[in-house]
This record gives structure tokens, C-alpha cells and sequence, in this order.
């Protein structure tokens, strides 16, 4: 069948997209829309292109069922980026960012927003290597917004529910957006690198509350401002085209498959595949708290070091790639993005039961 001749892709970012959406993206390469022209070589103001951006946007409003008074931005720089992006849109001179700390990218989140301010991490999970979320904490009423990383790629855990707070919301959402329902309307600023759930590198989604445009009284760069990007139709300058067009054609698939409910119950049922085994399996064990775990990245470990060797054999020669986990962490760690089929789950779930017959 279709997803047996092709490698399982557990990778953690840059990830697995669907197949039809890359048979899609290179056509548009020689021959976008009949126009005779590759999507690469036409000016970024063209009708078609213009299309393709006005597609991408309204199909993220229509997914995430983005209420009225919300601005969707297809932008560049990274989730890196967008830390200090929606630190210099959220915190006005002498403001305070509030921040929880959930992992690698938090860390990263806090350390650029200390550059335009008052920081406070009001909680962090850091004391044991990031396997928890932090909960009971109070946010402090002078904050003028509260960060947090609704998925922590590296390390395995994400969000349940959500902090609820007097403060407007930020979240970096760049590993489990698409994958679960969410209510924007809880949010002030979203922001996600496409290269997890959405498309390729090279583009990044910001979903935007129109209230927070234009309202701090700091100097923003214009790269930076997403008043200014949201002025300009997301085209202030030259937009990255085939990210931005790759990402429209995943979310045309994501709507066409069932929509968010549809991505939301295929990550559970992945997720349950895989934990299920790590906690029926002697030989496997997860690194988080069970309540905390993640259903996009699942990190876990061998309770017998010396099956390593065999272990990795065997999932190596089942075509398996990008089962190692990151170096912070150590072992392994199944990331099972939205176009991952649940195929590719049992056929790792039969190997860790191999492994122990
Ligand atoms: C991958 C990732 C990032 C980094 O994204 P870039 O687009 O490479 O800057 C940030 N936050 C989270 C949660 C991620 O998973």
C-alpha cells in the first residue's frame, strides 16, 4: 500500500507533510496553475500569488474557526523570531512579559524578551529537565501579557488546558497547532514556525488579536511590527512564496480530510497507540508525567540500556527514521505530526513488542 513503500518519518521538525501535497507543491514548480510559469519566477503582487496568500489566510481562519477581530499573518524569521516579535508588540516600555517555562524554546522566548524589559518566570519546570507542566501558579496582576509553549517539542509534554489569567495570552503553538482544537478568541498573539504542523521551513503563522496592533508606545522596527505586516495584507515586503503556497495546500488538505476535529482525534488515537505499548512494554519507559505528555512528540527511554543496539537495528531496518531523541533529553522520541499515518505508529508499536518476545 501507499504508506508501506515509503519511509515511517518520526522526524522532529522539518517533519513528514501529506504525499499529495508534495505531488501538488512540485508540479506548481514547472507549471503553476497552467499559467506556463513556475510559482518560483512570478512577481509576489501577481493575481495568482496574491490568491494563494488570501487562501492561505482565510483557510487558517476557517480551520481554527478564527473569530472576528483577528488578523492572520504569514511572516518570516522562525518561532525564533517570533519570541522577540511578540515581546516588542506586547510589552510597552517598562511593561512586564510573564512567562512559563516549559522547555528549550521557553527558555529561548524568555531570554529575547529580557532584551526590550521586566521578565518574570512565574514558573518553570526546569528543576527536573522539563518532564512536567508547572500548574497552581498566580500570574502577577501587572503583567502585561502571559507567554507560553503550548507544546514542548523536545521534551515530550504540552499543555492540556490552558493558564487562564487577567493577562492577554501569547503562545508559541509552532509544534501542536492544527492538531487540537483551540479557542483563538482565548489569545492575543499565536504564533507557530510552519515546519511542524503546517509546511515547510520558511514561513511563520501569527494569528493576531486586531486589538494588540499598533498599541505600544515603544519604537518597533517594521519587520518586527505586526501592525505593519497586517497594514499590508502580509506582503510589507517579499513573502516567502513557496512556503506560504506548500502551507495553502496543506490546509486545503487538512479541511478537505475532516478538519481540525479529524487531526484532533488522529493525534489521540497515535498517541494512545504509542503510550500505550512504552506502558504495557517492561523494556520501555516514558520520560514525563503521564498527565503532561505530549500526543505530538512522545519521548521515551529503554529500561535495559544494553537493548540499544538491537533496538535501533530493528527500527532502522523497518524504515523507520528520526526515532533519536534530542540531545538534551537523550533516548528516544516519536514525533508524530498531523500527517503521520497511524500505519507508521503499529509498525514501531510491533517492533517495541518484538524487542520484548
Ligand atoms: C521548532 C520550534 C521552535 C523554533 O522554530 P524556528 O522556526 O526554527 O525558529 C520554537 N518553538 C517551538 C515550540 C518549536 O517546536
Amino acid at each position: 500500500s501507499k504508506f508501506m513503500s515509503k519511509v515511517h518519518n518520526y522526524s522532529a521538525g522539518p517533519c513528514i507533510l501529506p504525499q499529495e501535497v508534495f505531488e501538488e507543491a512540485s508540479q506548481a514548480v514547472t507549471n503553476f496553475n497552467n499559467i506556463g510559469l513556475s510559482i518560483l519566477e512570478i512577481s509576489h503582487r501577481s493575481k495568482e500569488f496574491v490568491t494563494v496568500m488570501e487562501d492561505a489566510r482565510s483557510l487558517v481562519k476557517e480551520l481554527l474557526e478564527v473569530p472576528e477581530g483577528y488578523t492572520v499573518l504569514f511572516l518570516q524569521g522562525g518561532a525564533s523570531l517570533g519570541f522577540l516579535v511578540s515581546a516588542y508588540n506586547m510589552m510597552p516600555v517598562g511593561g512586564k512579559g510573564v512567562y512559563v517555562e516549559t522547555g528549550a524554546w521557553a527558555t529561548k522566548a524568555v531570554k529575547e524578551a529580557k532584551l526590550l524589559g521586566n521578565v518574570d518566570v512565574v514558573a518553570s519546570s526546569s528543576d527536573k529537565n522539563f518532564n512536567y507542566i508547572p500548574k497552581g501558579y498566580t500570574v502577577p496582576a501587572d503583567a502585561d501579557y502571559l507567554h507560553i509553549t503550548s507544546n514542548n517539542t523536545i521534551f515530550g509534554t504540552q499543555f492540556k488546558s490552558f493558564p487562564t489569567s487577567d493577562a492577554p495570552l501569547v503562545c508559541d503553538m509552532s509544534s501542536d497547532i492544527f492538531s487540537r482544537k483551540i479557542n483563538v478568541a482565548d489569545f492575543d498573539i499565536i504564533y507557530a514556525g510552519a515546519q511542524k504542523n503546517l509546511g515547510p521551513a520558511g514561513t511563520t503563522l501569527y494569528i493576531v488579536k486586531d486589538e494588540v496592533l499598533g498599541k505600544i508606545d515603544r519604537p518597533i522596527p517594521a519587520m518586527l511590527d505586526l501592525n505593519v505586516h497586517a497594514i499590508k495584507d502580509s506582503m510589507f515586503n517579499t513573502p516567502p512564496v513557496y512556503p506560504i503556497y506548500v502551507s495553502m495546500l496543506n490546509l486545503r488538505y487538512m479541511i478537505k480530510e475532516g478538519g481540525i476535529e479529524v487531526q484532533q482525534k488522529k493525534a489521540e488515537d497515535r498517541a494512545a497507540l504509542l503510550y500505550n505499548e512504552i506502558d504495557n512494554n517492561p523494556l520501555f519507559e516514558g520520560t514525563t508525567a503521564v498527565e503532561d505528555r505530549s500526543n505530538m512528540n512522545a519521548t521515551f527511554n529503554l529500561t535495559d540500556e544494553s537493548l540499544k543496539e538491537k533496538f535501533d537495528e530493528m527500527w532502522k531496518a523497518a524504515n523507520i527514521n528520526g526515532l533519536k531523541g534530542h540531545r538534551s533529553v537523550g533516548g528516544y522520541r516519536a514525533s508524530m505530526y498531523n500527517a503521520l499515518p497511524i500505519e507508521s505508529v503499529q509498525v514501531l508499536v510491533d517492533i517495541m513488542k518484538k524487542l520484548n518476545s
